[in-house]
């Protein structure tokens, strides 16, 4: 289906009606205007999705994957109408993503020991109501897919959604609970405020039905949550370095580097966010990177001038999160044709366009004597997020070498950084990757609780 503009005005409006109603007649399609009583109605879901067989919830889900299907390009449109961030066509492809790849209940799964002295399991099960705080730069693909892995758990979840994102997140929310109704659920699996605020989420945060918090965010938020008293799930900021040797395949480096950087313009926290490259191979990335891959080198003028405009008052400019290359390098004066995509220059480590996660598609590249300074200068750009990092080389020694200096959640050899996602990679899809504390890329077994559940001296029929 194609949507037209007017389309999404549309649903812009409705959404805008609802969160009206919302205001007045509290809980439509789990939307609230007090946390209290979000809480108070994703509880009440809860304990009916608690009491559902796993069929049931695999039946809920089933009908959020066809639903977020068929809202892909609207949902699209609208984070990028809303929030000015963004690319319409990938996000259709991350929200295609979620839908196909994000694991379901199948991602429960039991331990067990039998022998002489009976059955021992361990079984998953959920927290009960989960609280989520979710970013702008993803924001209905965050909310679709914690909500999917949550429920597959058996928990319901109540949203503290980037208020610059709420309507998308508002409608991604009301997809959900329709979804749920449609497949004989209840009202309210996802629930959230229409008017989210730091006092919403504190409420949340220290609430006593919420049992379990999952950030997703800048270190502001993991921090807040870390800090909440209750068990968190932190998935942070990153500044993901691409490294680049003298053995990879050069051209393809530029190709995959450059699909990944400017995939979503650059919104994705594993995105590559600058290069580290043996000076060998410099020149000759540069050169497919430009004459190739539709990349703009920027003078030493212009990188100057991008930095003022990007880093206003040393601080990062929202206004530029986001934008395509075309848009950056105009609000510098700088027209350039349509296929511009990405903008390069070299520079040191500590250039403010390379050291600061920009989310944006400018690409810094780092020149390193060898490989040993190329993993020191990786290393100390990645500022000990240990959240992604990528590499392009032949040689496994160095990619070891690599993998275990940076100790990253997440390490792409060889590819776009959106392989690690399951797009043109193996695995399933999580927009959560709790780098600070530990899980990674998290699934439904992450939203569970593990508890043994012991027989003595029966059941076993070895
Ligand atoms: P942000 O940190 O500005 O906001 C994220 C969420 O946290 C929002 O809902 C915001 O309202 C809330 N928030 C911020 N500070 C808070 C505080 N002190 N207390 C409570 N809530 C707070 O981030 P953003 O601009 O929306 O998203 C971009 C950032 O998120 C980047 O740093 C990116 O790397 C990171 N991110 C990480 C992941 C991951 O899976 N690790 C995924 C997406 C984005």
């Amino acid at each position: 289906m194609s949507v037209s503009e007017q389309m999404v005005q549309d649903i812009v409006q409705e959404v805008m009606a609802k969160m009206q109603v919302a205001s007045e007649v509290s809980g439509s399609h789990g939307v609230f205007s007090d946390m209290n009583d979000a809480i108070e109605a994703a509880k009440k879901a809860q304990k009916i999705v608690g009491r559902m067989s796993m069929d049931q919830r695999e039946n809920i889900i089933s009908n959020i994957r066809k639903k977020t299907m068929e809202n892909a390009e609207i949902l699209a449109r609208m984070g990028v109408h809303e929030t000015g961030m963004g690319n319409v066509g990938h996000k259709i492809l991350k929200h295609q993503l979620v839908a196909e790849k994000t694991p379901g209940t199948e991602d429960i799964t039991t331990t067990a020991w039998s022998g002489d002295r009976g059955l021992t399991l361990i079984e998953m099960g959920p927290f009960g109501v989960i609280g989520a705080i979710t970013p702008c730069t993803n924001p209905s693909e965050t909310i679709l897919c914690n909500t999917i892995g949550m429920l597959a758990g058996g928990n319901t979840v109540v949203f503290n959604p980037h208020p610059a994102a709420i309507k998308t997140s508002i409608h991604a929310i009301n997809l959900l609970n329709e979804a749920s109704l449609e497949a004989g659920g209840p009202d309210n699996i996802a629930c959230t405020v229409e008017k989210p605020t730091m006092e919403t989420s504190n409420i949340m945060m220290k609430h006593k039905d919420i049992p379990l918090i999952a950030a997703t965010g800048g270190p502001g938020v993991v921090t807040a949550v870390l800090s909440s008293g209750k068990r968190g799930i932190g998935a942070g900021a990153g500044n993901p370095p691409a490294l680049v040797d003298e053995t990879a395949d050069i051209r393809k480096a530029a190709e995959d580097i450059v699909n990944g950087c400017t995939f979503d313009n650059n919104l994705p926290c594993i995105a590559e966010k600058e290069v580290v490259a043996v000076t060998s191979v410099v020149d000759e990335l540069m050169h497919y990177m430009v004459n190739e891959q539709g990349c703009y080198l920027a003078s030493k003028e212009e990188q100057d001038a991008l930095t003022a405009v990007v880093m206003k008052d040393g601080r990062l400019n929202r206004h530029c999160v986001g934008r395509d290359a075309k848009t950056l390098l105009g609000m510098i004066g700088v027209s350039v044709p349509d296929n511009i995509r990405c903008i390069v220059f070299e520079g040191s480590k500590e250039h403010p366009l390379i050291t600061t996660e920009l989310m944006m598609p400018i690409l810094g590249i780092v020149r390193a004597k060898d490989f040993d300074d190329a993993i020191e200068q990786a290393v100390w750009l990645e500022h000990g997020n240990r959240h992604s990092a990528h590499i392009h080389s032949k040689n496994v020694d160095n990619i070891t070498k690599y993998a275990k200096a940076i100790d990253t959640a997440i390490l792409v050899k060889n590819g776009p950084s959106y392989a690690a996602l399951g797009f043109g990679g193996e695995g399933y899809c999580t927009f959560t990757i709790a780098s600070r504390t530990g899980e990674g890329l998290t699934s439904a077994s992450t939203f569970t609780k593990r508890r043994r559940c012991v027989m003595t001296d029966s059941l076993c029929i070895r």
